[in-house]
């Protein structure tokens, strides 16, 4: 017998392409029962003619939320009858929850990186942060860094319009520290308190590789404080392995990752969770990824 599920339950999920190794029905699932919530979370992978069909479906089967991946963060929020300010300024959205009038749209990557460095310990305001990428991770990471009074940005992109246009963005906040914008070769001639990976790069196709290669030595990461990847598989970039030789504090990205379901859970749900419950959840989902998964879920 199978009884976990009954007529009261509220379907949840993800939507993206590829979704087979998303780690966030494990999250969400888990979540959702030490919160004792009646609810289930399955991922479902879309194909891009059908991302219209596929929210417009997901809300007439009343799928009281949805998760949104790589490569469609963009692309719903043309399917939304709202989009909250933040996710508006972001230009992407990770969350929709149902409503009356159609799904709401967020973006709770801005909270789980905020969470993440908190729980680390990492204070923003009046540092140097140097960040590495400008697609969708990089704008939800430098907004949150303006927010939190960096005294400087130094926005770093292989392709130097994305990087200007992602310095409008953090002006735009009303941002008054210094922000500027370089190329990998300049790295070496600025300083930085924080370094954060925001690019693709350590993972994947790419898992051999570090946007630094060929480009810092070890003179350069001695005097960064703390460095910070998105990543979380693995669960040790090269990027974050040369940091620690180097003797930076590091962190990745599974923080992140978990902070920001547990924001969509949250907003789903119309309900806080403490920050001990948090940390507890974090810390058992921690022991599952890397024991269980080995970090490769
Ligand atoms: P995007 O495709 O929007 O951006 C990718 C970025 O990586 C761009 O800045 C791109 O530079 C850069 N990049 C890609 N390849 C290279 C390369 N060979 N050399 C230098 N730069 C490169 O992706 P996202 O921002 O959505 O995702 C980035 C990473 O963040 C992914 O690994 C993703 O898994 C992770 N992520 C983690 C989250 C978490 O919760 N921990 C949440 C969201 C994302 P260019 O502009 O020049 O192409």
């Amino acid at each position: 017998m199978v009884d976990i599920y009954n007529g009261h339950t509220d379907v949840y999920g993800i939507i993206g392409n590829p979704i087979e190794h998303s780690f966030s029905p494990i999250l969400q699932n888990t979540v959702a029962s030490a919160m004792s919530e009646n609810a289930s979370y399955l991922p479902f992978r879309v194909d891009n003619d059908n991302v219209e069909a596929a929210i417009k479906g997901a809300y007439a089967l009343g799928i009281r939320g949805l998760n949104i991946t790589v490569p469609y963060k963009k692309t719903v929020m043309n399917y939304l009858c709202d989009i909250d300010d933040t996710a508006k300024m972001i230009g992407a959205v990770n969350t929709l929850k149902w409503t009356e009038n159609g799904y709401v749209g967020y973006n709770t990557d801005i909270l789980g990186f905020g969470k993440s460095c908190d729980i680390n310990g990492i204070r923003i305001k009046d540092k140097k942060v140097m960040l590495l990428g400008a697609g969708g991770a990089a704008n939800a990471v430098s907004i949150l860094t303006a927010n939190r009074d960096a005294e400087k940005i130094i926005i770093v992109n292989r392709t130097k319009e994305k990087a200007e246009k992602l310095k409008k963005l953090v002006l735009s906040t009303g941002y008054s520290g210094e922000i500027k914008v370089i190329g990998y070769s300049d790295i070496k001639n600025n300083a930085a308190d924080i370094l954060i990976n925001a690019t693709s790069v350590g993972m994947g196709k790419d898992r051999d590789n570090s946007p630094l290669d060929g480009y810092v030595d070890t003179d350069f990461l001695n005097n960064v404080s703390y460095c910070i990847d998105v990543i979380y598989i693995p669960w040790e970039t090269k990027f974050l392995r040369y940091a620690k030789e180097c003797g930076c504090k590091t962190v990745n990205g599974f923080d992140m990752l978990i902070f920001q379901g547990i924001a969509s859970f949250e907003i789903w749900h119309e309900r806080h969770i403490e920050n001990s419950t948090a940390k507890e959840l974090r810390d058992s989902l921690a022991k599952y990824f890397i024991e269980v998964s080995g970090g490769q879920c």
